[in-house]
């Protein structure tokens, strides 16, 4: 019998709220634990985990593997799914391919997409996400209007509702981020006919979220986001920022993702990109702001960051696909005390699995550095001073304060959200590894397919490998690219 048609033999055991688990090693705040209880309350949150249960209760459900939380992928632009692999050759007559002429091609596919498309383009990515191991994902939206520029008659928001409805299909968590995105440039020039669809000002970026928050559906949350400095301007900026006073989700932002961008900022405002952001007395940056790449910064500005207790998100595949340059890994993770808070994103979407991302987080600075265990460092048990233990760590609390504001509860601790991902021990990489080397293999001997299960608060979204809506879901994705590409 074939994995998915297995998966589908167990499809009403697998919508079930499950009682209690018990799996012979999980990842606690602590390291790898064994023999752990995780007990699923009614609210699909972790009502108790016990270490050391050594004979569970006869009722529990025995997990055949490794356990891992759920990560967040703490930055997505969901339609940029559609364009993965067709950016891949160097533009006609141009002798230069960079992250600006990558825009044009990606504006181009941006101008076609209808909210069915954007469903049909969400629900597929966001089973491939939760098959590589995020079971959250922030999407930083600013596709909102129709291709005129005009809002959407029945609703402003059909795009936002189009990646919530892909989320409840799918069960994935979403945090949806509606754009203050005003400008073409730090010149003040207007935005350009292909980005006219994109714009939304300060006080609609605020009654967006409003709204989005107001319709509680089930595991979708709101946040802001401002596309970057490039986009808003100063007041509108501060504008957003007022309106986010008391306010206690997330507030994301792209900044010195390119050399291009600090350059016209520093001519454009006095200042490099964060050293704006965290010397503007209008902003404010604080534990709520989530610094997306940051890839250009200087010893100072990661200092900065650090005493704001901001976070930054790293999206490790997609800077490597866009030439976007190599992040200060060791300087994020070693600023003030205790680091840097961390997420990890799928950005662009050329990758869809968080080992991907770590892996190449670490092999980028391996390059640079030319040495070995770069990230390595820290305290506490050996697999949370290695370099994929010390990330992934830092990715888990960095991923909820990205997905839902600071302060709050994720993993395998009381309170969080009942998500996992069971690692398949049959999984070749894992064959005769010790327990403490469980995650260095999962990151470092490339699996090809580590997640047998995942669940997402209390219920199994992913069973033997195969998401129960998955053929659907790809038919129709399919069917998508293809309208995308018609000439
Ligand atoms: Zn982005």
């Amino acid at each position: 019998m074939s994995r998915v048609a297995r998966a589908r033999g167990r499809r009403t055991a697998a919508s079930a709220l499950d009682g209690t688990l018990w799996a012979p090693l999980a990842w606690l705040p602590t390291g790898w634990g064994e023999h752990v209880l995780l007990q699923v309350g009614r609210d699909g949150r972790w009502e108790r985990i016990d270490v050391g249960v050594h004979a569970p209760p006869a009722d529990a459900q025995r997990l055949d593997g490794p356990v891992l939380p759920g990560l967040v992928d703490a930055h997505s632009h969901a339609f940029q799914r559609a364009f993965a692999g067709l950016a891949e050759r160097r533009a006609e007559r141009a002798g230069h391919d960079d992250f600006w002429s990558w825009r044009e091609r990606m504006y181009a596919v941006a101008a076609r997409i209808e909210p069915d498309a954007l469903r049909a383009i969400a629900s597929q990515l966001d089973v491939e996400l939760l098959k590589g191991g995020y079971t959250h994902v922030c999407e930083f939206h600013y596709l909102q209007r129709q291709a005129d520029g005009q809002p959407y008659a029945d609703d402003p928001l059909a795009l936002a509702w189009a990646l919530a409805d892909a989320a409840a299909e799918t069960r994935i968590g979403l945090t949806v981020l509606p754009v203050l995105y005003e400008r073409a440039g730090f010149d003040g020039a207007p935005l350009a006919p292909r980005q006219r669809r994109f714009a939304l000002d300060a006080d609609g970026t605020w009654a967006a979220c409003g709204r989005i928050a107001a319709a509680k559906r089930s595991h979708v949350h709101a946040g802001v986001a401002i596309h970057s400095l490039r986009a808003a301007a100063p007041d509108s900026v501060e504008r957003l920022a007022r309106h986010a006073e008391g306010y206690g989700g997330p507030i994301h932002v792209h900044v010195a993702e390119q050399m291009r961008e600090v350059e016209e900022c520093v001519a454009a405002l006095g200042a490099r990109p964060v050293e704006w952001l965290a010397s503007r007395p209008g902003v404010a940056l604080d534990g709520r702001w989530q610094l997306v790449h940051a890839t250009h910064v200087t010893g100072a500005e990661v200092d900065a960051v650090a005493a704001a207790r901001a976070g930054v998100v790293l999206c490790a595949t997609t800077e490597a696909n866009l030439g976007d340059g190599l992040t200060d890994l060791r300087a994020w993770l070693d600023a003030g005390e205790g680091g840097v808070a961390l997420s990890i994103g799928s950005d662009s979407h050329v990758s869809r699995s968080w080992t991907e991302e770590l892996r190449l987080l670490e092999y980028g600075q391996r390059l640079a550095h030319r040495a070995r265990n770069v990230a390595a460092g820290g305290a506490g048990a050996s697999e949370l001073q290695a370099p994929a233990g010390r990330i992934w760590q830092r990715a888990l609390a960095g991923g909820a304060g990205a997905a839902f504001g600071p302060g709050a509860r994720w993993g395998l601790v009381a309170g969080a959200r009942a998500d996992l991902l069971v690692a398949d021990s049959r999984e070749p990489a894992l064959l005769g590894v010790p327990p403490d080397r469980t995650l260095d293999a999962l990151v470092f001997s490339t699996p090809s397919a580590p997640w047998r299960d995942v669940m997402v608060a209390g219920r199994w979204v992913v069973r033997d490998g195969a998401h129960e809506e998955e053929d659907a879901i790809a038919a129709r994705f399919e069917a998508a690219m293809r309208a995308l590409q018609a000439p």
